[in-house]
């Protein structure tokens, strides 16, 4: 196991400002990624805190979530899940739908993708307003699986969304992001 460096991480972590529209300052994980020691140390940071919570499935919120929860669930020894905009999955589904600046979105899982009281952790890249995460939370809810928390690899806190959130959170690069003029870089 490698050794965990927030500021590792976040060296390897750009920020592309107005993207993908004049105002956000987007925070590109891709080069994190491509770096071999830096995808695991983020993997091994987002699994950490969890390896005594008895986590059964990893949900990772699409897109970059995916990417993400898929080996946290390996490290973890449990399933992965997708978490998927609307329109995506086949079969039966559960769907949430949130607000967004302008207009709304819509989050879905596979009706059978997880059982009453299945323990599951949350995986995405980046906590902004917190609306992804929390329409996750009520779909995961809505199951009857038992949520246990909320892995990210970045948090903007300034947009305030672990006001969102009521169950533990933990963020693998904490620290202060630059404040964008809008909110949402989705
Ligand atoms: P939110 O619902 O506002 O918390 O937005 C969370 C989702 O939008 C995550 O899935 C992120 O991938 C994406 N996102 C929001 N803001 C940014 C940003 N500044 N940089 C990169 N991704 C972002």
């Amino acid at each position: 196991m490698v050794d965990v460096s927030a500021g590792a991480l976040r060296k390897l972590i750009r920020d592309v400002p107005d993207y993908p529209k004049p105002g956000i300052l987007f925070k590109d994980i891709m080069p994190l990624l491509a770096d071999p020691a830096g995808l695991e140390m983020v993997v091994e940071a987002l699994a950490a805190p969890w390896r005594d919570e008895g986590i059964q499935a990893v949900a990772g919120i699409e897109a970059r979530g995916f990417i993400l929860a898929a080996p946290v669930a390996l490290a973890l020894d449990a399933g992965f899940i997708a978490v998927r905009k609307a329109g995506k999955l086949p079969g039966t589904i559960l769907s949430e739908t949130y607000s967004l600046e302008y207009g709304t979105d819509t989050v879905e899982i596979q009706g059978d993708a997880l059982e009453p009281d299945q323990r599951v952790l949350v995986i995405d890249d980046v906590l902004a307003t917190g609306g992804t995460a929390a329409a996750t939370a009520r779909l995961i809810r809505s199951t009857g699986a038992d949520l246990v928390g909320f892995g990210f690899l970045l948090e903007l806190g300034f947009l305030g969304g672990r006001a969102l959130l009521d169950d533990p959170i933990e963020v693998a690069v904490p620290g202060d992001e630059v404040p964008s003029s809008e909110s949402g870089g989705h």
